[in-house]
């Protein structure tokens, strides 16, 4: 299996070049030259395995340049309760009739993010001895709050990497922002940017592809790369669990092999529910793609009309991991969606970077509704909903989760649509304690960022994750605040050069 750029589709590189690379020369993003196919018995026989047996399946499908036992190598290392809290690594929850929450935050950060980011430095470093690579990787990181602690916690002390990480000042939850601040390891670094996530990851897509910065890095034994989702090897990790998921329901008897399942992903950079998408298309029985935002909306309107418009208003809400307006991986999408056009996605991305905006052809609006739904709901729907599912089941979900099920419950009640549907959920509900204690007892709370995770596990009856009940008593190590146009002057100066 070869991988192509987006933006043009004569590169051909293999999957350790592409994920060392993390974004091609010219700006695109790496993407399969096709999409491997697993047969209904190859879903099923998934799962009898565990989960990183099932993820090396998977794998063996997409990284061909690597060797079964260096797949397993990076699966079992990733994959067990040395970092995951459940034995399944990812949870399936029965929530009501039809309903099944595919738990994903139970890895060291409390967030999906830990599902790929457990495994992206061992693929990276396996990636680089395969090519030979004799260079530090300097891993460069936008986050919006979950992508920079989850890749931190991976890359912590890696050999041969460091790793730096920019959030917006004021865009992510207090939890977050203390996670990355208190973060240890002697190969890491942490920023504040003055600005939204789009700021954050502007600066680090321009200072990746700037071709003086990268000549400079050459010169001193270092390369870039990315622990993005705009980096492959985030994005097939995540392709696994909805094949796991699928293969559950199947095990579990809830479905018949072959049934349809709709999926719901609460979406900001499109990586999540991309990986869906691939699934569905490696052969997981699909109905819908239900891609939820919060009323950062940019997605919702362009499923909808097919114009991608970024130009508006950017929210500060209670799910800042989904406050996005430029939606990388829709580029992967769009890629597909035309037939591997590579002419056509440098013409729509030039346009969105000169303009902010662009508008799809017909016929990729049409492929567009035919696989993807699309909702939105705001901060007070949001706290609704998770006060309502908590009333009826008894069961706490994060912001980000609840947007989803504020989004399905929607679709459900517009469509009349029975299928039994599988809910991704992002993250703990005690990343987001202020917002969902808010939620839970219908009424704003003064009591401190620890005492509200205290509360929550006395309403919610779940364990608090070790890694945040900990955070209490870290010191801080990270305080640096810049401006957006300092990013590129910052990272040259923190690596020396
Ligand atoms: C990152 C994140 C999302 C959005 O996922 P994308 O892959 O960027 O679409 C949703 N929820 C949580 C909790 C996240 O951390």
């Amino acid at each position: 299996m070869f991988y192509n750029s987006t933006r043009n589709s004569s590169v051909k590189v293999s999957s350790a070049e592409a994920i060392t690379q993390g974004i091609s020369a010219e700006g695109g993003l790496f993407v399969p030259e096709s999409i491997p196919e697993l047969s209904l018995d190859e879903i099923k026989a998934v799962g009898e395995m565990k989960y990183a047996d099932r993820a090396a399946y998977v794998f063996s499908k997409y990284l061909t340049d690597f060797t079964e036992a260096e797949i397993h190598y990076c699966t079992d290392n990733a994959y067990s309760t040395k970092n995951f809290e459940t034995e399944s690594i990812s949870e399936l929850a029965h929530l009501f009739d039809g309903t099944y929450m595919l738990e994903l935050w139970h890895g060291p950060t409390c967030a999906f993010k830990d599902m790929a980011l457990q495994i992206l430095p061992y693929f990276l470093t396996t990636s680089a001895k395969k090519i030979n690579l004799d260079k530090k990787i300097v891993i460069l990181v936008a986050t919006s709050g979950d992508t920079g602690k989850a890749a931190l916690e991976g890359f912590k002390d890696v050999e041969g990497t460091s790793i730096m990480v920019f959030y917006p000042e004021d865009g992510v939850s207090p939890m977050q922002k203390r996670q990355m601040k208190t973060q240890e390891g002697a190969n890491v670094g942490v920023c504040a940017i003055k600005g939204n996530f789009d700021d954050c990851q502007n600066g680090v897509k321009a200072i990746f592809t700037n071709d003086e910065v990268k000549k400079a890095l050459d010169e001193n034994g270092m390369m870039f790369s990315s622990a993005n989702s705009i980096n492959w090897g985030r994005l097939v990790p995540q392709v696994v669990y909805y094949v796991s998921a699928y293969a559950e329901l199947v095990k579990d008897g809830e479905i018949n092999l072959g049934d349809k399942i709709n999926i719901v992903v609460p979406t900001g950079n499109f990586g999540n529910i991309l990986a869906a998408y691939y699934a569905k298309h490696m052969g997981v029985p699909v109905n819908k793609l239900i891609c939820a935002s919060n009323i950062n909306n940019v997605l919702t309107d362009f499923i909808n009309t097919g114009v991608y418009d970024r130009n508006r208003q950017f929210y500060a809400t209670v799910s800042p991991s989904m406050d996005i307006l430029i939606s990388s991986n829709l580029e992967r999408l769009l890629y597909l969606m035309t037939g591997r056009n590579d002419a056509q996605i440098r013409e729509w991305f030039g346009k969105l970077a000169s303009e902010g905006r662009y508008e799809v052809t017909a016929d990729v609006k049409n492929k567009l509704h035919e696989e993807f739904c699309a909702g939105f709901c705001n901060d007070d729907e949001t706290k609704a909903t998770i006060h309502a599912i908590y009333e009826k089941y008894g069961y706490t979900c994060d912001t980000h989760t609840a947007v989803a099920v504020k989004v399905y419950n929607d679709y459900k009640e517009a469509t009349g649509d029975t299928t039994k549907t599988v809910i991704a959920s992002t993250a703990s509900p005690y990343k987001f304690s202020a917002a969902v204690l808010e939620a839970l007892e219908g009424k704003t709370s003064d009591i401190d960022e620890y005492d509200k995770v205290d509360r929550i596990a006395e309403l919610s009856k779940l364990d608090i994750p070790a890694a945040l009940a900990d955070l209490r008593n870290k010191p801080e190590r990270f305080n640096d605040v810049i401006d957006k146009s300092e990013q590129k002057e910052y990272v040259l100066g923190k690596l020396g050069i």
